[in-house]
């Protein structure tokens, strides 16, 4: 009859041995493995299309006019009330008079750029604007454009996540049975 205290022992050994070679196999797999640290900012890196980056405001592509019509929706649907829009009457069309968004406290959550009937707030595929200053952070209108022109605009806009959410067309059935 075998020793009690020397199987535990043996069995104390074996389960030590193979967690030595389990470490060690994952040790050699990371070792042949290529690096996946990209050196960032020299090396840019590539966003989803649908990235939520930084906010940023847009201009018409063929007219150069804001997009802006100052309409506030964008502030009624903002979960933490971060924007505050002064709308300006004029006898074309509106605009944005004042256009302001604290992003030290936005969500990203894209519900202003879900509402906003003409495209003109968007978010961008980047996050590069880090500070150490809050106020840096609070973005008046024309950060935000400058922002649109500096930075690749994700795919989402207003009319088009609409578009998405859009209920399906009826099904249209054959004719009489
Ligand atoms: S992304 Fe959300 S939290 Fe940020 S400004 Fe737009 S609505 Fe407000
Ligand atoms: S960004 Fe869009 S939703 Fe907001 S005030 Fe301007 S037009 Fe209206």
């Amino acid at each position: 009859m075998s020793n009690p205290k020397s199987r535990g022992f043996l069995s104390e050994t074996a389960a030590l041995a193979g967690a030595v070679i389990r470490a060690m196999r994952i040790t050699a797999v990371n070792f042949i493995r290529k690096p996946i640290t990209v050196h960032y900012p020299e090396k840019p890196r590539t966003y989803p299309d649908r990235y939520r980056g930084l906010l940023a405001l847009t201009y018409d592509k063929e007219t150069g006019e804001e997009n802006c019509i100052g309409c506030r929706l964008c502030e009624f649907i903002c979960p933490p009330a971060v924007i505050k829009v002064e709308m300006l009457k004029t006898e074309k069309r509106n605009y944005a008079k004042t256009f302001t968004l604290e992003l030290y406290a936005c969500e990203f959550c894209e519900l202003c750029v879900q509402v906003c009937p003409t495209d003109a707030i968007v978010m961008t595929k980047s996050f590069d604007l880090s500070t150490g200053d809050r106020r840096a952070l609070l973005l008046d209108k024309d950060r935000l454009h400058a922002i649109g022109l500096q930075h690749e605009n994700s795919w989402a806009t207003g009319n088009k996540l609409r578009d998405m959410q859009a209920p399906p067309k009826k099904v249209v059935t054959g004719g009489p049975a």
